[in-house]
């Protein structure tokens, strides 16, 4: 009995006894579960929805997705209707008041930066799927840091008792972030001003960083597959000009970019969508990945 009532108590003390409180993380896109791991640390448990693999654009809202929304304090999406086709269902189903929009549960990278190609009138008919303006923020360190320092002061508001925490590891993160910056800017120097062809509008804030020139887009509209009549078009438009390199996005298919490639010469060069989060790959080595890719094209 005495035995018992011993164990019966430690077990009491087990149930009872304070645990750390974790803020569960939802994140969309594995790029901001990366962030989110740099700025929160040990006191985040971090989920993310997607790989680097997949197209963000399009995945299932499946069950297993809205079991991890119900459990989340902070969702962190890019927006600008990248995640259109799955994130509403997936809110609504999920029932959870914290984390809907206009809460502080609900933070959309996307609304911290300057936006390319926003359209100045709304047309889905021809099936775009950037209708809100390109969503593909993440590809421009400059605009991490924008969305770093937006989602440490969300942290500190969702989890006060932490701020000072938060804080400290934000100024850490942008004092590493911003060297590293200076870093990929002299490396990328010879790539300024070069041509290129680009499958989907992936890599534009990427582009516009480095100054290299879109000289065109192998789909006729964002998320549309091109034609063999628009491919041989673009070659029409591409003829009498220097292409370096034709980028491609690695979650979708590259046979119009080998296509042009037989056709022009020019290389395809093959950039991870994003960070490989599940395999423990930070922002950082992300893009130092993506950089040397790119330096890497003679
Ligand atoms: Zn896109």
């Amino acid at each position: 009995m005495k035995y018992l009532l011993k164990i019966l108590s430690l077990l009491l003390l087990l149930v009872f006894s304070p645990v750390q409180a974790d803020i569960n993380v939802f994140a969309c896109e594995p790029e901001w579960a990366a962030l989110a791991q740099e700025l929160g640390g040990d006191k985040l448990t971090i989920y993310s929805a997607t790989t680097a693999m997949q197209d963000p654009h399009h995945i299932q809202a499946r069950p297993s997705l809205i079991a991890k929304a119900r459990r989340a304090d902070l969702l962190v999406c890019t927006g600008a209707e990248l995640e259109t086709g799955w994130l509403p269902l997936l809110l609504r189903k999920s029932g959870y008041a914290k984390i809907q929009q206009n809460q502080p549960g609900n933070f959309a990278a996307a609304d911290f930066v300057d936006k390319h190609d926003v359209p100045e009138k709304l047309d889905r008919s021809m099936g775009d799927v950037h209708a809100e303006g390109n969503p593909h923020i993440h590809t421009n360190p400059e605009n991490i840091l924008l969305v770093a320092d937006a989602l440490y002061k969300r942290l500190a508001e969702i989890d006060v008792d932490n701020s000072e925490y938060y804080l400290a590891r934000y100024q850490s993160f942008e004092k590493k972030w911003k060297h590293s910056i200076e870093q990929w800017k002299t490396k990328t120097d010879v790539l300024r001003g070069v041509n290129i062809v680009t499958h989907h509008t992936y890599w534009t804030y990427l582009n516009d960083w480095l100054g290299m020139r879109v000289l065109a887009t192998l789909e006729p509209v964002p998320g549309v597959s091109p034609s063999s009549s628009h491919l041989a078009k673009v070659k029409k438009q591409l003829s009498q000009q220097e292409i370096k390199m034709i980028l491609h996005v690695s979650y979708v298919s590259d046979r119009p970019s080998q296509w042009l490639a037989e056709q022009t010469g020019a290389p395809v060069v093959a950039l991870p969508a994003t960070v490989d989060y599940q395999d423990g790959q930070t922002l950082s080595q992300w893009f130092d990945e993506v950089i040397r890719r790119l330096v890497d094209v003679k």
